[in-house]
């Protein structure tokens, strides 16, 4: 960062001002989290420099004999930490992994099942702005109106009545288990694939405190910077051979080009650290301060949907309290608290206006934060969003963060030199 300094002052201040941000800011959202310094070291190397398209021991280009023992040694992990028989982690990101996939398994025109984006599904599960909403034909299911969750029987029905070819199960924002062996009945049932998407929860799966999907799924992609706490990126995982060669193909030349292996170095390193008996209890942790958090806002009147949650993640529904996701969002922004705003399963909001807003625990976690923090913090919000016009009570909520903030400093041995 010295050199970055001397050479581009413009960009190191911006880096400063980004790293005091994330120092400052009570960060909520459910699929952002911290690397490790280790992490981030390895992304910076000069492993970005090497063209390496093709794969370990079979790369088009020269010079790859220590890339290769890089990529090798990150593949080997993914398949330790979820027991998978194949891998390809040269995702960019976890919507490339999802158009793999989908390169892979279909054809233009077909039909895909996935989760309505209003109900916690994601953009590449068949919505119409996204690719897999313009190629193909897509049946969305929900949840249920009454329990606020997955409804197996009606999932079934709707399988039945649309007969996709591939079915996705893996979301954005729902707070409870999914039981993939019930997914995997449905898609026998109707001759379908089954595709996994634990973007969100991989890091949970991964240290056993979600079902895992792989004895059940086709095919599973995951992003890698989420509950994982890798570098940004994606990967794809599957138990048969013959698909794994597929998928592959379907990365490279299919839909990518040469893969970034400083990320790929970034990720064997975060994947390491996921198999240490730490990483474990880091991400029991998560899942007890969610709930933590959760029942707080219970107590103090919220309405969390589903009633609660199971894993790292909430949807506060704020139609309780008559305000709008955006509202709620700008409020928690003004008490340096980073959330996003949310639809909530048969909102009558717009997207950019939303009834709910998403909360996750896992970076705040990462910092070090316990049970009795989220406690703090569920009073912070609610003290904040029943009192909005209340700038005393404002004021105060700023105090309560910025004391939890310096109580577990982010990156305290990162510094960057500060600009002239
Ligand atoms: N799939 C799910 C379920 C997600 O939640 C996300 C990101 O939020 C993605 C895929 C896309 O990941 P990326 O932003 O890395 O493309």
């Amino acid at each position: 960062l010295e050199f970055l300094h001397q050479t581009d002052p413009t960009i190191a201040e911006f880096i400063q001002q980004e790293l005091q941000r994330q120092r400052d800011h009570l960060e909520l959202i459910a699929s952002e989290n911290f690397t490790s310094p280790a992490v981030l070291a390895a992304q910076g190397s000069v492993l970005t420099n090497k063209y390496a398209e093709g794969l370990p021991a079979k790369r088009y280009y020269g010079g790859c004999e220590f890339i290769d023992k890089v990529e090798q040694l990150a593949i080997d992990r993914v398949k330790q930490l979820f027991g998978a028989a194949h891998t390809n982690v040269q995702p960019h990101s976890g919507a490339q992994a999802n158009f793999a996939v989908f390169l892979s398994l279909l054809q233009p025109g077909d039909t895909i099942m996935g989760m309505d984006l209003s109900h916690g599904g994601h953009l590449t599960h068949g919505s119409p702005v996204n690719v897999s909403g313009k190629w193909f034909k897509v049946c969305h299911y929900g949840v249920s109106q009454e329990t606020e969750q997955l409804d197996y029987d009606r999932i079934r029905d709707l399988a039945k009545q649309h007969r996709p070819k591939l079915i996705v199960c893996g979301y954005s924002a729902y707070p409870r288990i999914i039981e993939f062996d019930k997914f995997r009945s449905i898609a026998d049932e109707v001759g379908a694939y089954l595709l996994a998407d634990i973007a969100h929860i991989a890091g949970l799966v991964a240290t056993g405190h979600h079902p895992n999907p792989l004895p059940y799924c086709h095919v599973v992609t995951t992003t890698t910077h989420k509950t994982l706490r890798g570098p940004r990126g994606g990967l794809i995982m599957t138990n048969d051979p013959e698909l794994g060669k597929q998928l592959d193909k379907a990365v490279f030349p299919g839909t990518q080009g040469g893969p970034l292996e400083h990320v790929i170095a970034a990720k064997a390193v975060a994947f390491g650290e996921a198999l240490k008996p730490e990483f474990k209890t880091y991400s029991a942790q998560v899942i007890e301060n969610a709930r933590a958090l959760a029942n707080q806002l219970k107590e103090r009147g919220f309405k969390i949907v589903s009633g609660g949650t199971d894993n790292h993640l909430m949807l506060v529904d704020l139609r309780c309290i008559g305000m709008t996701g955006k509202r709620a969002d700008q409020l928690m922004g003004e008490v340096n608290i980073t959330t996003n705003k949310n639809t909530v399963p048969f909102d009558t909001e717009s997207p950019f206006v939303t009834s709910g807003l998403r909360l996750g625990s896992p970076a705040m976690t990462t910092r070090g934060l316990g049970t009795p923090e989220f406690i703090e913090i569920g009073d912070i919000i609610a003290d904040r969003l029943l009192n909005p016009e209340d700038g005393t009570v404002a004021q105060e909520c700023r105090r309560r963060v910025a004391s939890l903030c310096d109580r577990f400093p982010l990156y305290p041995h990162l510094s960057i030199p500060v600009p002239a």
